[in-house]
């Protein structure tokens, strides 16, 4: 695993000054003083809290780095973090404009990073008709369906102590965007559900390679009604991968997998009209735009 990227320059040795503008004003100490610093056991030379490499936006993320032992929260919830104090954070597709990230020492010290979460423009295309009404699921579909969200939820809660949560993504299938996350119909002023993923249109077979190292929490061997043969990656860190319409899985439940490993197929099984790999990425609750995890990309 690459270690967390390293600083240039050596800016840090006066902690009592502002964050130097520019580039890197969203790091470093925020109302800090080298003898609070020094009281939480951090080296004067870092922050006690900074990021090391983010996209703060809408769907977007963050990672980081806390020093001296600080446990954080975004706002007011838990983020945890590694042995080396690394920890990741994101924001959902609805994110409001400002987070805020929150460090305390066991010694009552505390510190903060403001976040600025810039919005998105996201797709919308309006529709001149009405929202139609789902027809009528019956109680078949409905008995089966709450057991694909329950097996999906287990999926998600299992944690794996995966580490691709740290690394820089690759696309995990080759073809044209067909489908980008976030993009909403709205019908008549009356919004849709937006599209939870990145769809990348390819043909049947394709191998579709993990864009992270991680461990499968789903394998479904039958087709989901809505995902079809649903693969499921945990990342760590609350970071996971879901992999929608396969035509074939190639790993099993528990297995690990690393970055640029053959998982599964393209397909178009569940709701599809072609083929293509429907991406989802998530980070707890939240949704992300998997285009933002790609550097070559996004
Ligand atoms: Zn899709």
């Amino acid at each position: 695993m690459p270690p967390v990227s390293s600083r240039p320059g050596g800016c840090w040795g006066r902690p009592d000054l502002p964050a130097p503008v520019g580039r890197r004003t969203a790091l470093g100490l925020i109302g800090g003083t080298l003898a609070a610093a020094r009281a939480a056991g951090t080296s004067i030379a870092l922050p006690p809290l900074e990021l090391t490499a983010s996209r703060l936006s809408q769907g977007g993320w963050a990672r980081g780095i806390a020093r001296g032992g600080l446990v954080l929260d975004l706002d007011g919830m838990p983020v945890p973090t590694d042995s080396s104090g690394r920890f990741l954070i994101a924001f959902d597709r609805d994110a409001p404009a400002t987070a805020r990230l929150h460090g305390k020492a066991a010694n009552g010290w505390e510190t903060a990073l403001p976040l600025a979460i810039a919005p998105r423009a996201w797709q919308i295309e309006q529709i001149d008709a009405p929202l139609r009404p789902p027809s009528l699921p019956n109680e078949e579909f409905l008995r089966i369906r709450k057991d694909e969200l329950a097996r999906i939820a287990a999926a998600r809660a299992l944690v794996t102590g995966a580490q691709g949560w740290a690394q820089a993504m690759i696309r995990p299938a080759p073809g044209r965007i067909s489908g980008r996350f976030g993009a909403q119909r709205v019908y008549r002023g009356e919004p849709g559900s937006y599209h939870t993923g990145l769809d990348l249109a390819a043909a049947s077979g394709t191998p579709i390679l993990c864009p992270a190292d991680g461990v499968v929490i789903l394998a479904a061997a039958a087709p989901f009604t809505l995902e079809g043969k649903l693969l499921m990656v945990d990342h760590g860190m609350g970071l996971s991968s879901a992999f929608l319409h396969c035509s074939a899985h190639r790993v099993g439940l528990g297995e690990a997998v690393c970055q640029g490993q053959a998982i599964a197929e393209v397909g178009m099984t569940g709701r599809a009209t072609g083929p293509h790999l429907h991406w989802g990425l998530r980070w707890r609750e939240a949704r992300l735009d998997p285009l933002l995890f790609l550097p070559d990309e996004g």
